[in-house]
């Protein structure tokens, strides 16, 4: 059976976590997320983490030894996959094609959310997420119910750390010089898509599954 799998591209906070976990709700992709995987493995103390901890503190890119290593075994058995966060510079795009020929599996679309600096900077540092089951609020758009804690497990929303504003703009930096060269890396395969990201979820959402429907 061939494995499908689609890149959600575009810069952070531009809503990919978001809409990958809508994916994995309503239509069954697995998602994988570099980000989440790393943040795992700094919490559990790993060898991975210790690696990654220092580069995440920056904004920077964790090697790509590494980062290999970690989709290489997300994608284990998996046939229906939604990518966030990864690839993120053309090297990693290079391997991906690599794996993708080795394990019979196909990108069949690459989604750019596109979205400004100035509502990026804004969402980042609005942006809370639950340290117990990951959820992501936004303080502006989509508040808890409940005073600064998650409406599933009542415990007090935490800043990611690397959502500060130093780290924010090393972070946009690092997505013009390293990550945005895949948009044209994906639009020369014919497979990329654009997609406003400024407006609602639900909407971005809408259009997503538009572009994906014969999944
Ligand atoms: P994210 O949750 O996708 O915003 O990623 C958070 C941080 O994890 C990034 O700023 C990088 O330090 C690291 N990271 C995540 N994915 C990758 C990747 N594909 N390659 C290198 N570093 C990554």
């Amino acid at each position: 059976m061939e494995r499908i799998g689609i890149i959600l591209l575009g810069p952070p906070g531009s809503g990919k976590g978001t809409q990958a976990k809508e994916l994995e709700k309503k239509f069954g992709f697995v998602h994988i997320s570099t980000g989440d995987l790393l943040r795992k493995a700094v919490r559990e103390g790993t060898p991975v983490g210790k690696i990654a901890e220092k580069y995440m503190r920056e904004g920077a890119l964790v090697p790509d030894d590494v980062i290999l290593k970690l989709v290489n075994e997300a994608l284990d058995g998996v046939d229906k996959f939604v990518l966030d966060g990864f690839p993120r510079n053309t090297s990693q795009a290079e391997k991906l094609d690599d794996m993708m020929r080795e394990k019979s599996g196909k990108i069949t679309k690459a989604i750019l959310l596109e979205v400004t600096d100035d509502e990026i900077v804004r969402r980042l540092l609005a942006r809370r997420v639950c340290p117990s089951c990951g959820r992501v609020y936004n303080l502006i758009t989509s508040p808890p119910k409940d005073d600064n804690k998650c409406d599933v497990c009542g415990v007090q929303l935490i800043r990611r750390s690397d959502d500060n504003e130093d780290t924010i703009r090393n972070r946009l930096s690092v997505y013009r010089n390293e990550t945005a060269p895949l948009i044209d890396y994906y639009e020369r395969k014919g497979i990329l898509v654009k997609i406003d990201a400024e407006k609602s979820p639900d909407e971005v959402f809408n259009a997503i599954v538009r572009v994906i429907g014969a999944h």
